[in-house]
Order: structure tokens, then C-alpha cells, then sequence
């Protein structure tokens, strides 16, 4: 295969709707930009769909169902680990555009291609091993037997930060349940699920069991699929705001949802803790794709006693990061998203540093083109800054310290969200004892990333419900059928 160029990467990506197996413009022609993060220049203009366009696809979904239900699991198993090849030989393409439409580095957007990937090959193998249950009712007599079933068309909707990922997660195990799918991308971050889809129809998927809707006004194209009565099913990974309106629209049809949301990670490292391992595990959590994830540490709880020594050797490591466009060889920190994002991290430092904070590293805008923010370490950082209990969404790293392991797990509990919280310690008794006592969906010891296709990832409190990855991603899209059989 030739070299990959942004040329022959934008080029890879349809920008037309994909709806019935039909790549197809929005009515009307309307479309819209996507932007370089990096420079501001438009990569592409994509297909802008309507509220006609949604019902358009999700008729096409309805239509498919029932036969897609119908497949042999080995053939829906085979299709995906065809579209998981074809992922990992183009893994290149996916990752030039990633970087280009999103701006994180492109060794980062590798990884995401591994990363995402590996969902369709994880529920390739789930596909085939869907389990009902037989056995005698106590009471003897009646038998009781179990079947899962397709939940039936799906209406997924994805964020911009991990623009594959988020979409093969969803994909993946709705597709293996027997599931069609409408799946509606983030505006800033379309490419991606095209050229996505695209590799989908390579892999044999059959017409119109994925459709994909782009759009500049998705709350307009998206409420009226979510409120039609012939959908089965939302899942949603996004900011807890609009997570919480759609759930409030989804109660009107009893949909089953999925809400993956927003998150506020503590990062506790006890007095035991090896530092050299915790610094390694912070600069994962705060500075995997450029702390613009759900997972991003969001505050550094450190024992007093090697707080200091702490902030020195994680502010040294971050002050050595390269910050640049994402496609430049070298460079470890890509742009944010956005001008409104990178806007709010600058209201969260300055907040921070006006309540007293100090700027170990970092903590400037530098001038020029492109969202970019530094690498940035704060130390003494007031109980009452903003950045303490709002997601901050960028490479900014606050450092408060703790006396008792009591108060480590208070002040990490201290939120109302829960989806991950990372722990640094060499003892078990106490790995054990925090981890029990941590509300939050899932727990990383020594380690500063928990992602992992065979796992169950998702959070508790305002960080949502539901489950994707594990044994427990593909029961998100099926449903237990029960039938009682007299002897
Ligand atoms: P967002 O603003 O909530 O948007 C997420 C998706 O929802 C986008 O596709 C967006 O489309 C769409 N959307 C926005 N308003 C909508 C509405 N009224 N109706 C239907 N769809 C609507 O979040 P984001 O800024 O893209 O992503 C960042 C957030 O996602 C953070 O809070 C992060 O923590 C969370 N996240 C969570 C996880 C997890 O697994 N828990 C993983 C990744 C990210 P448009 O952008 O086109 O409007």
C-alpha cells in the first residue's frame, strides 16, 4: 500500500449519508465544514443531514432488522473480523484523519486504531457464544428456559474525543447482538465514522443494517429518532448535559440507553507508592489524548509527605512535551478541539491561580494559529478552584495533597461523578480496602489507563449506566426472552 498522505486519507473518507447501502447527499445538498484544529483550514465539507435525512436512515435500519437478526452468528461474527482486518491495514488512513479532524498526535491516533479496533474483534468472538438458560422450576412440572434477542434498531451518538473508538464500541456489540444501527458522529469529527462505515460495506455488511447520519444540528435530526416509537434503543457517549436530555426524551418510548458521560478522575497516590510508577500512570491519565478524555485525571490527591517531590517530577516530564500539529513528526501534544474549549481551560487555570494556586509548568497560551495549551502542573491548589469539580477536558494537572487514607477516599468520593479513579499504593490490603470504597465505575491500580476491549468500562452517579466492552458490552443490546414450557 502507497504511503499515506492527508491528500489520500481525506480522500479515503465518503462525505455523503449513508442510508439503505446508499451513499447519498443530504436533502436539499446542504453540508457543512469540518476544521483542522491544528490550523483552523476546512479538511472537507460533509453532508448536512435533515430531520427527513434521520427518518431516512432510521427507516432503513426498521427495514433491515429483522433480517439482520435472522443472520447466522458466525456470519455476523466473520463480517466484523473482516471490517477488524480491514481497520488494522488501513490503520494509517484512520489515523492521519483522526489526527487531522480531532489534532492529537499521530502516534496517539494509532493507538486508537488498535484501541478501536480490537472492539470488532472482541464481539467477533462474543457473536457466536450469545447463551440462553434451561432448567426445572422448584416446584417441579414447568420447565424455564432463557433466550436473548436483538434489542432491535439502535440509535447511537458519538463524541469527538475518540472519534473511532467511541463508534466501534457501540458498533461492534449491537452488530453482533443482531442489532442495525443509525450512528450520528460529532459534528467536529465526521470523517472518521464515514470512512468507518465505509470499511463496514467492504467487510459484507448488508444494506442499511448500518446507517450514518452527519449533521450540523443534531439535537434538531436526532430528538424525533429518539422519540419514534419503531426505535429500540439509544447509546449515547457524551458530556452529562445532553446525556441528561436524552435520556429525559428517550423515557417517552421507554428506550433501553446506554449513557457513557462525562467524568472527574481522582488520581490518589498513597505515601507507599512507587513514583516511579505513579509519575509514568499521571502522565497517562492526564496526558492521553491531551487529557480531552472521560477518563483524564481530573485531580491529583498526593499523600503530604511526597507531594512535593511528586509535583516536581510530573511537572519536569510534562514541561518536556513537544506541543504542535498533530501530523508533525515529534510532536507529543496535538491542539484542542476548539476555541470555546481551549477558552474554558484558560477560565479554569486563571480561576485556580487567582484562588492561590501556583503554576509549576505550563499555564500559557502560546500565540499563533491553532487551540493549542501547554502541558500545565498547579500545585497548592485551593479546595474551592473550579477546575476541582468541572471536567477540565485539557493538559492541565492540579495537585492537592492529603494527611489519611480516610481522607484520600472522601475527597476522591467528593464529586458527582463516578467513572474512573486511579490509585497508586504497594499494599493490598489497601488496594483492596480503597477500592471497595471508591464510588466509582471502575478502579486503576498502578496503572494510569483502564481502557480495555475486554472490559467493562463505563461509570456510576453523573458519569451514567451501562457497560461496554467485557461479557457485559454485547448484553447492552440484547434482550431476555422468557418462556415457561409445561411437561
Ligand atoms: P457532547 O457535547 O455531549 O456531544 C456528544 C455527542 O452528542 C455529539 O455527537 C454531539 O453532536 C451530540 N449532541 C449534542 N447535543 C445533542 C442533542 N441535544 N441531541 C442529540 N445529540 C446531541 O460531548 P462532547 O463535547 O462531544 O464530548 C465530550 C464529553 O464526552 C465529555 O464530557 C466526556 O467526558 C464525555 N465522554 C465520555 C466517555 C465515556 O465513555 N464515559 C467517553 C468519551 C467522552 P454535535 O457535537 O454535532 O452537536
Amino acid at each position: 500500500m502507497a504511503p499515506v498522505t492527508q491528500k489520500s486519507a481525506l480522500e479515503f473518507a465518503p462525505t455523503d449519508l449513508l442510508v439503505g447501502g446508499r451513499w447519498r447527499p443530504a436533502e436539499q445538498g446542504a453540508t457543512f465544514a469540518v476544521h483542522d484544529p491544528a490550523t483552523g483550514k476546512v479538511l472537507a465539507e460533509v453532508a448536512d443531514a435533515t430531520v427527513a435525512d434521520g427518518r431516512a436512515a432510521l427507516d432503513a435500519a426498521v427495514a433491515a432488522q429483522a433480517d439482520w437478526a435472522a443472520t447466522d452468528p458466525r456470519e455476523r461474527s466473520e463480517i466484523l473480523r473482516r471490517a477488524f482486518d480491514l481497520l488494522t491495514e488501513r490503520a494509517d488512513t484512520f489515523a492521519m484523519l483522526m489526527t487531522l479532524e480531532m489534532g492529537k498526535a499521530l502516534a496517539e491516533s494509532r493507538g486508537e486504531v488498535t484501541y478501536g479496533a480490537e472492539f470488532f474483534r472482541w464481539f467477533a468472538e462474543e457473536a457466536v457464544r450469545i447463551h440462553g438458560r434451561y432448567a426445572a422450576a422448584p416446584s417441579g412440572g414447568t420447565r424455564l428456559l432463557t433466550m436473548q434477542q436483538p434489542v432491535g434498531p439502535v440509535f447511537a451518538i458519538t463524541p469527538w474525543n475518540f472519534p473511532l473508538a467511541m463508534g466501534t464500541r457501540k458498533i461492534g456489540p449491537a452488530l453482533a447482538a443482531g442489532c442495525t444501527v443509525v450512528i450520528k458522529p460529532a459534528a467536529e469529527t465526521p470523517l472518521t465514522t464515514l470512512a468507518l462505515a465505509r470499511v463496514l460495506e467492504e467487510a459484507g455488511l448488508p444494506p442499511g443494517v448500518l446507517d450514518v447520519i452527519t449533521t450540523s444540528r443534531s439535537g434538531e435530526v436526532s430528538e424525533p429518532i429518539i422519540r419514534d416509537p419503531r426505535l429500540r434503543k439509544l447509546t449515547f457517549t457524551g458530556s452529562t448535559p445532553v446525556g441528561q436530555t436524552l435520556v429525559r426524551q428517550s423515557s417517552e418510548q421507554l428506550l433501553r440507553t446506554s449513557m457513557e458521560l462525562g467524568g472527574n478522575a481522582p488520581f490518589l497516590v498513597f505515601d507507599d507508592a512507587d513514583l516511579d510508577r505513579a509519575v509514568d500512570g499521571a502522565m497517562l491519565a492526564k496526558m492521553r489524548n491531551i487529557g480531552e478524555a472521560c477518563t483524564a485525571a481530573n485531580r491529583f490527591l498526593v499523600h503530604e509527605s511526597v507531594a512535593q517531590e511528586f509535583a516536581s517530577r510530573l511537572a519536569e516530564r510534562m514541561g518536556d512535551l513537544t506541543v504542535g500539529k498533530g501530523t508533525t513528526k515529534g510532536v507529543d501534544v496535538g491542539p484542542l478541539i476548539t476555541e470555546e474549549a481551549r477558552a474554558k481551560v484558560v477560565d479554569l487555570v486563571a480561576d485556580a491561580v487567582e484562588g492561590g494556586a501556583s503554576v509549576l509548568t505550563g499555564g500559557e497560551v502560546p500565540s499563533g494559529k491553532g487551540w493549542f495549551y501547554p502541558p500545565t502542573v498547579l500545585t497548592d491548589v485551593p479546595a474551592s478552584a473550579r477546575l476541582l469539580s468541572e471536567e477540565i477536558f485539557g493538559p492541565v494537572a492540579p495537585i492537592t495533597t492529603f494527611r489519611t487514607e480516610e481522607e484520600a477516599v472522601r475527597l476522591a468520593n467528593s464529586t458527582e461523578y463516578g467513572l474512573v479513579a486511579y490509585v497508586f499504593t504497594e499494599q493490598t490490603a489497601r488496594t483492596i480496602r480503597v477500592a471497595e470504597a471508591l464510588e466509582f465505575g471502575m478502579v486503576g491500580v498502578n496503572q494510569g489507563v483502564v481502557s480495555n476491549p475486554a472490559a467493562p468500562f463505563g461509570g456510576v452517579k453523573h458519569s451514567g449506566f451501562g457497560r461496554e466492552g467485557g461479557f457485559e458490552g454485547i448484553e447492552e443490546y440484547l434482550e431476555t426472552k422468557y418462556v415457561g414450557l409445561a411437561l
